[in-house]
């Protein structure tokens, strides 16, 4: 009834268009939570295929998954928890995230006893206060960091931030996370460290900030096609289209509540249609008032509240059957909103759109090459 239909060829493209901008390690596909939810395998697959060199994910889980799928590529991987032993990570040669010494212990414990070599990113914490060391632990992080490496137990292979305000190439604070990137190269190689990989960039930073891009960039959302910089398009493809058929139409008179509450009497006699998406699919409960599926090309408002697993939409004259499509978000070619106009009316960022569509949503693939 419904589906997501995810387009490799705009994949690709964004793929290329990104890549173009990376430095000598290329770019790295962050495919973390499903390939913000156009299926992780198979946008990496499409990724390594037209440039990018790494793939990038959250979690022990999905990077285990990669490899189940047979993605052989430098993948690494950013969250664990303290008790996470590594033995599987390090036996699928993926390379893990490190912002402190307990983990470095761990990391060259398991190497150790399992006769492996971990590769290890330092993540360095450059302001933004998330992930990472912070400046007082990197001198610290580093000689432990040198001593496991003199021990054959771990290389470091990278060191890395991550910004928090990519968008804007002259906000004050993000110039301060460069400069203090810069700061921990310096006490890294005091410290007899230099790593070939250098890594800040995220898909923003990369289309605007040659000063960020270093060694590798990790996209993200530019490869599923949405432009990162607020007012500036650099020629992505959105890759997503959801979508369900219409099943049922009605003609109501007007006055009558539609949905729970109700929040909407219709205002004149129109016709409802009945769509099998619903907050559970990810349809924003708090975009309805606001929010408009397209049908036949034409805004189709939602009426009322958003259910669980449907909406009804007021299509008013629209001469619609059980059966036509109801397209939520696409290109925007053809008349539909856009992920971005979702997240508008939604109050979020289109990540929050892409992540948000549900497991029930059936994915399909298309691919012209
Ligand atoms: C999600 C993520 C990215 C991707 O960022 P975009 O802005 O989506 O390109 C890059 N790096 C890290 C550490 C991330 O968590």
């Amino acid at each position: 009834m419904a589906e997501a239909v995810v387009d490799l060829d705009a994949i690709a493209h964004n793929t290329r268009v990104l890549a173009a901008t990376a430095g000598p390690a290329g770019m790295m596909a962050v495919v973390k939570a499903d390939g913000f939810g156009h299926g992780a395998a198979e946008v990496a697959r499409a990724a390594l295929r037209h440039g990018a060199t790494w793939l990038g994910v959250a979690s022990v889980a999905e990077a285990l998954a990669l490899r189940a799928a047979g993605l052989t590529a430098p993948t690494l991987l950013w969250l664990y928890p303290p008790t996470e032993t590594f033995e599987e990570v390090l036996a699928a040669g993926i390379d893990v995230s490190v912002g402190g010494v307990e983990a470095l212990e761990v990391l060259a414990d398991t190497a150790d006893r399992t006769g492996t070599v971990a590769n290890v990113h330092l993540k360095l914490d450059t302001g933004m206060s998330r992930g990472g060391a912070p400046a007082e632990e990197w001198a610290q992080l580093f000689s432990w960091a040198r001593k496991f490496e003199n021990a054959g137990l771990l290389r470091v292979r990278a060191l890395w931030s991550h910004l928090a305000n990519a968008e804007n190439p002259r906000n004050p604070r993000l110039l301060a996370q460069l400069d203090e990137f810069d700061q921990a190269r310096q006490a890294a190689a005091a410290a007899g460290l230099e790593p070939p990989i250098l890594h800040v960039a995220n898909s923003a930073a990369a289309l605007q900030l040659p000063r960020a891009r270093f060694d590798m960039l990790r996209a993200g959302i530019g490869l599923y096609g949405i432009e990162p910089v607020p007012g500036r398009d650099f020629g992505l493809r959105s890759a997503m289209t959801v979508r369900a058929q219409i099943l049922l139409t009605k003609r109501v008179p007007a006055g009558t509540g539609v949905s729970y509450g109700p929040d909407f009497v219709t205002d004149r006699e129109t016709a409802l249609a009945l769509v099998p998406l619903g907050f559970a699919d990810g349809v924003p409960r708090h975009a309805a008032g606001r929010a408009s599926f397209s049908v036949r090309g034409v805004r189709c408002p939602i009426a009322g509240r958003v259910s669980m697993d449907q909406v009804v939409l007021d299509v008013g004259d629209l001469p619609v059957r059980a059966g036509e499509w109801a397209v939520m978000f696409g290109p925007g070619k053809a008349g539909e909103p856009t992920v971005a106009d979702w997240a508008g009316w939604a109050g979020t960022n289109p990540h929050e759109i892409l992540t948000g569509i549900g497991a029930r949503v059936a994915r399909r693939y298309e691919s012209i090459r």
